[in-house]
């Protein structure tokens, strides 16, 4: 996208093709204009339109031009907040409902991948947290307690079952989450949007909204070529927020990821690393994360930006990472090399926004949008519906507000991750 092979990487040159969109040129009328073209738009356009709904959807650049298409593919249950802090970030009722549906999110993208034949290599097995040293250990060792007394089916492995399923002897031990999984994301967000389509949404892309107007009792949104006069707006555009809602970028700070892949490993190395493809992260502060893409190449990623000194200095550690973790791997080369910014929120938790009267969006998913994004836009869908009463949501309205020193603390993270790369890996 863009011609930018930093951006996208593996996952634009392996994805089936995006369905045929235009660019808006006129004006134009629907029940509801979504805006932003990832996991949320698309999962909120689908559901209205499969309710009979007219839907006109708007992305600024390509389908799955933000998070959507840079991201790990780690379909994850729950959030970073521990299960039993986050009625107390939430508020009670609030928090349990939005454990049950973080909790129950892999499921639905599953059966929503299985019911339109979406054809982005999912991978069911679950995912590994994965223990580095004792403290790793026992972080995990609570989490399984707060998830178990939760009834969800987590299960805490043994270093030598963690060893046998990983392929490496680096990691005390691990929480093996049979509910989660990985995909291929960009192929996920394309195939999202070709049954948004396929169910009656029109799609526009290359159409960045750039400024919204009361009409009548509705509201008019304008393009550079044309404009959608709706009843309800859809804001999903998260962290890569431009136009009339920045404001959502704004309540976030950045926090640089990138990844790596290597070409697809022979098949003896295969036998025995992550022989059933579960997706894994550590418990590291810097975290790292890796998975196999179906033709199985490595996707290895950490904290870091691909650019000026970072693509060196990052690329250099993730070598010297691998050769511990996997010293089978014996030297490694990188066939693709991609980065982009995760939006971390205050305190960690997603955010529910009511902007105006009907207009309306989710956000806010610190690293966790694959699943959440897809739950919150059928979720958006219900309410803009009718179905789902305000009081009854998931999340509580909170006010948008820009994060102070956003930019200071994302320069922070960039140059910290940087920093620790540089030296980290080499003893
Ligand atoms: C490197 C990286 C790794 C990650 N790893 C994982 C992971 O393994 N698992 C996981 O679950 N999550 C992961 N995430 C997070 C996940 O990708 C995001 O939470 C998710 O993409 C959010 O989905 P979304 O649809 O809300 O927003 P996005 O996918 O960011 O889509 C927003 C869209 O809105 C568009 N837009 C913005 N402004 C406008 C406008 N004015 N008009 C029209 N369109 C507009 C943008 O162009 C963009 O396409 C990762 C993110 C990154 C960057």
């Amino acid at each position: 996208m863009r011609n930018d092979p930093r951006s996208h990487g593996l996952w634009e040159a392996s994805a089936p093709e995006a369905p045929a969109t235009s660019t808006l040129d006129r004006p134009i009328h629907a029940d509801v204009v979504v805006v932003g073209g990832g996991f949320t738009g698309f999962s909120t356009a689908l559901h209205l339109a499969e309710r009979g709904i007219r839907v006109a959807l708007l992305e600024a650049e390509e389908i799955g031009f933000g998070g959507a298409g840079r991201n790990v593919g780690l379909i994850n249950g729950g959030m970073w907040v521990m299960p039993d802090d986050i009625p107390g970030v939430l508020g009670a009722v609030h928090g349990e409902r939005a454990l049950q549906l973080l909790g129950d999110a892999p499921t639905l993208v599953r059966a929503l991948i299985d019911r339109h034949g979406i054809p982005c290599e999912l991978e069911r097995n679950g995912t590994l947290h994965l223990a580095v040293g004792e403290e790793g250990l026992a972080e995990l060792r609570e989490r399984h307690r707060q998830w178990r007394a939760r009834g969800a089916p987590v299960e805490l492995l043994t270093d030598e079952e963690t060893a046998r399923r990983v392929g490496s002897t680096a990691y005390a031990g691990s929480l093996f989450d049979p509910r989660a999984g990985t995909l291929q994301p960009l192929a996920y967000v394309r195939g999202l949007a070709r049954a948004a389509i396929g169910a009656g949404a029109s799609v526009f892309t290359r159409s960045p909204a750039l400024a919204t107007a009361r009409e009548g009792t509705g509201w008019k949104v304008s393009t550079a070529g044309g404009s959608v006069s709706a009843d309800w707006i859809a804001v999903a555009t998260d962290a890569y927020s431009t136009g009339p809602w920045e404001i959502v970028r704004d309540e976030q700070v950045f926090l640089p990821y990138f990844n790596l892949a290597t070409p697809p490993l022979p098949a003896e190395l295969l036998r025995g690393i992550l022989p059933g493809r579960e997706g894994c992260w550590d418990t590291r502060e810097i975290l790292s994360s890796f998975r196999l893409d179906r033709a199985g190449r490595l996707v290895f990623g950490s904290v870091g930006a691909l650019r000026n000194t970072g693509h060196t200095v990052h690329e250099a550690w993730a070598r010297r990472s691998l050769r511990r973790i996997f010293p089978q791997l014996g030297r490694v080369a990188f066939e693709h090399a991609w980065f982009g910014r995760i939006g971390m929120t205050t305190d960690a938790v997603p955010r529910f926004h009511r902007f105006a009267e009907k207009v309306v969006g989710f956000s806010g998913y610190n690293g966790r949008g694959i699943a959440p994004g897809t739950a919150f836009g059928r979720t958006l869908a219900a309410h803009i519906a009718g179905d789902l009463a305000a009081e009854d949501l998931p999340l509580p309205v909170t006010e948008p507000r820009a994060q102070a020193l956003r930019t200071v603390k994302a320069a922070y993270y960039e140059a910290g991750a940087q920093a620790a790369h540089l030296v980290g890996e080499r003893f």
